[in-house]
């Protein structure tokens, strides 16, 4: 798989990826992740990639041009079909499964926003989706993008040493994780549950399956509907 993220602060980017699962998957080369400067598909001596935006309101807005030739040289450096996401809070919200889906793509365009935006026309010219991590609105598109490539690439084959790594957690058929614990067995007085010690897997899993479903029961109802 190969992720490319359209940014104007690539630096952010860079320091993210470069460290711990992602940073050592990217290193082995189980997966591409490459980012790009928007600013170097601008003309002229200062490189300008954004401006007022018409009809007035406040800040500026990325230009069209900039945008669309660096995404089109994008998709013209990879043989095969491509994705091109712009996070957007204006997106669709987030989810496990749309993460799934996305982890199937061969070529992932990323575009990040930044000031207010990026001009409409460019958008509806290039963009195949827009998604938000959420119903707030940050400075730029390089956290989003990075939250997104993150979950992504924790659900390629070869990035975390076995798929139930994050098939057995939450958000996978619509339940939260069960409660886990670790050594000591006692704990200031608190003790593990019974059947995790018990060695019986039937014991085990029927734990786990109820902790799970009372969870999610208690923090996000919703979930079970
Ligand atoms: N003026 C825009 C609006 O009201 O919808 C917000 C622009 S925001 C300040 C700048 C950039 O940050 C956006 O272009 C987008 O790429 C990114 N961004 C901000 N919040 C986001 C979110 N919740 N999800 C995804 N991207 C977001």
């Amino acid at each position: 798989m190969r992720i490319d993220i359209a940014t104007l602060f690539p630096q952010m980017c860079e320091i993210v990826l470069g460290e711990s699962i992602i940073g050592k998957a990217i290193s082995k080369n189980v997966v591409e992740v490459i980012t790009h400067n928007i600013r170097d598909y601008a003309e002229g001596r200062y490189r300008r990639v954004d401006d007022y935006v018409y009809g007035g309101g406040f800040g500026m807005l990325l230009q069209a041009e900039p945008v669309y030739r660096c995404i089109q040289a994008l998709k013209d450096s990879f043989r095969g079909e491509d994705v091109v996401i712009y996070m957007s809070p204006k997106g669709t919200r987030l989810t496990q499964k749309k993460v799934l889906e996305l982890a199937e793509v061969t070529h992932l365009i990323i575009l990040a926003g930044h000031y207010e935006g990026v001009d409409q026309r460019v958008l509806d010219l290039v963009v195949d989706e827009e998604i938000s991590i959420g119903d707030y609105v940050l400075t730029g598109g390089e956290l989003p993008a990075l939250v997104l490539v993150d979950a992504i690439l924790r659900c390629v084959s070869g990035v975390l040493p076995s798929e139930k790594c994050y098939l057995e957690e939450s958000h996978n058929n619509n339940v939260l994780e069960c409660a886990q614990y670790t050594r000591p067995k006692i704990w200031r007085g608190f003790e593990v549950p019974a059947e995790l010690l018990s060695g019986n897997p039937k014991k085990i899993n029927k734990w786990k399956r109820e902790s799970s479903l009372k969870i999610t029961q208690e923090k996000r109802p919703d979930l079970l509907k």
